[in-house]
């Protein structure tokens, strides 16, 4: 456990449901769990990638807030959230979901374990992660070379 509030970034990510009230949902329940200052981006959508013919369009956020547990104790928060959202626990790489929630930044930590990658090892190389969290956190650097969300994004965009 730690003492001092940590700031975090979450992307979520839905396209099965109506992705507005579940995200809305999510903060509500991440709040009641402890995590404070939520802040909830607009929505994006965007056609899928690397699925199956006909999978629906993804709608994607991104939130930011302060958090005094574990990174694993949030990892475990999220997934928990993503079942209740109606998620199957075990499901196939890029399948349709209700919820999906990718811890993105936990303040400046660096982690790799076998369950946990922080900062999230894709995040750098979506659009669909960075422009939302560009809104909301457009200036927070990524721990491992200071480079900030909006200069991140900015690459890509190039
Ligand atoms: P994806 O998000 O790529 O669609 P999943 O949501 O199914 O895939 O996540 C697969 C696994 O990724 C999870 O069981 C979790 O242990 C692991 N994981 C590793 N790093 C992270 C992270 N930063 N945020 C969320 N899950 C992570
Ligand atoms: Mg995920």
């Amino acid at each position: 456990m730690q003492d001092n509030p940590i700031k975090i970034a979450i992307a979520l990510g839905a396209n099965l449901g109506n992705a507005a009230e579940t995200f809305q949902e999510a903060v509500a329940r991440l709040e009641a769990a402890g995590v404070r200052h939520c802040r909830l981006s607009a929505l994006i959508r965007t056609a899928p990638v690397d699925c199956a013919p006909g999978t629906p369009d993804f709608f994607n956020a991104a939130l930011t807030g302060e958090w005094t547990g574990s990174p694993e104790e949030l990892l475990h928060l999220c997934q928990e959230l993503e079942i209740a959202a109606g998620r199957p626990r075990k499901h196939g790489i890029n399948q349709s979901r209700p919820l999906d929630l990718d811890i993105i930044l936990f303040g400046d930590t660096v982690l790799q374990t076998p369950e946990l990658t922080i900062p999230h090892p894709r995040a750098r190389r979506r659009r669909f992660v960075l422009d939302p969290l560009a809104e909301i956190a457009a200036d927070w650097a990524f721990p491992e070379d200071g480079m900030t969300v909006k200069a991140a994004l900015d690459g890509l965009k190039g």
